[in-house]
């Protein structure tokens, strides 16, 4: 065992993904997709050698469908990249999982991602309609529902696919729900005396209405982490009061006004009823939202040292480092 693939091959559509798998099946070699690489799992080795499928060449947007508010990908493009098409139609997929700069739809289907934006849009589950993949008998087959809500009987094909890492085919293509790019965002940050605090405002303020997207509520070992990374941005310390014990980071959205209302309101919730203080040097809370959303936080030392920082998220188009390229048309 090398955990070495034999092949690399890159597909551009799903006939091609057709053609590789029926290579894999009649002769029998596991057929390993890999994708930004950034999975946890180690679901992308290719323990038993076999045809790595790099998806990268699966990176088009198909169709951006604005009356039905839904975008249709080949399965190998990145979330960041997709959210940068969507943004010239002033849209967005509320999908955005912290590794966004590398993963991709087929990826973040198979591993079930969690989201940044979680708490209001759910996971990658909650907005995918169908799918396309191509099972191990190399049988191109569509799974799921059309773009209209609806429901009906009968077997979920589709959420087979989700957390399935591949094993059950590769995905070549998604449709996906994608929402309005919302017109105004704002972060905040609270102060509050204990871990419980945060947990229980947090709860109280999902449970109010108001227009959170994100929301994260961080110990004492997490507050110092954030006022370290703010120590060393700007070389000086952030002034905080001494029985501040936890932080609760939020992100607001949607329309401007309504945005405002609910900053406002969140602040009289955690001040008036779990003795909170709201962070006055809002670059701490920006330094939260950098490295949590932008991912741009230079002087991240504690998280993702930048020796890491290519390791991570820099994955993507290494498959050819692991084996030898084949042209599909060869095969
Ligand atoms: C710094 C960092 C931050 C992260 N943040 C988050 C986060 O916020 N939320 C979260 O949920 N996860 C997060 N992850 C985990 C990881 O990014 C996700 O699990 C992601 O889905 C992996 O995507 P990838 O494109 O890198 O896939 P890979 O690692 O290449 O592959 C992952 C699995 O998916 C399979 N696969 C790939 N493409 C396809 C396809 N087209 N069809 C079928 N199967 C396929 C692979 O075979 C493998 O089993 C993070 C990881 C890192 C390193």
């Amino acid at each position: 065992m090398n955990d070495l693939p034999d092949i690399v091959v890159i597909p551009n559509n799903t006939q091609e993904m057709v053609r590789i798998t029926k290579v894999a099946y009649r002769h029998e070699v596991p057929l390993v997709p890999f994708a930004g690489g950034t999975g946890m799992g180690g679901g992308a080795v290719a323990w038993k050698g076999g045809i790595m499928v790099e998806t990268k060449g699966l990176n088009r947007v198909l169709e951006i469908d604005e009356q039905n508010m839904t975008v249709t990908v080949q399965s190998g493009i990145t979330i960041e990249v997709l959210n940068a098409e969507l943004a010239r139609h002033k849209l967005w997929l509320s999908h955005q999982p912290e590794s966004k700069q590398a993963c991709t739809i087929g990826a973040s289907v198979g591993c079930d991602n969690d989201s940044t934006f979680g708490v209001r849009y759910g996971k990658i589950r909650d907005c995918l309609l169908n799918a396309v993949i191509v099972t191990g008998r190399a049988e191109a087959i569509r799974v799921g529902q059309r773009k209209a809500s609806f429901s009906s009987t009968g077997y979920k094909f589709l959420d087979l696919l989700v957390a399935s890492e591949g094993t059950l085919g590769t995905i070549t293509e998604a449709t996906l729900r994608v929402v309005p790019l919302p017109e105004a965002r704002e972060v905040r940050g609270y102060l509050c005396r204990c871990l419980n605090d945060t947990a229980r405002g947090l709860e109280r303020l999902l449970g109010s209405g108001l227009a959170i997207e994100s929301g994260h509520a961080n110990c004492r070992n997490r507050l110092h982490f954030y006022t370290h990374s703010y120590r060393e941005r700007y070389g000086r310390e952030p002034q905080l009061p001494e029985w501040a014990d936890a932080i609760l980071f939020l992100s607001f959205a949607g329309d401007r006004d309504i945005v405002a209302f609910s900053v406002d309101k969140a602040t009289r919730i955690m001040v008036d009823e779990f003795n909170a203080e709201r962070v006055g040097e809002q670059e701490l809370v920006e330094g939260w939202w950098d490295s949590k959303h932008r991912l741009e936080f230079v002087p991240f030392k504690q998280k993702w040292p930048d020796s890491q920082r290519q390791k991570k998220f820099g994955a993507a188009g290494m498959a050819g480092e692991l084996g030898t390229f084949v042209d599909v048309q060869s095969l």
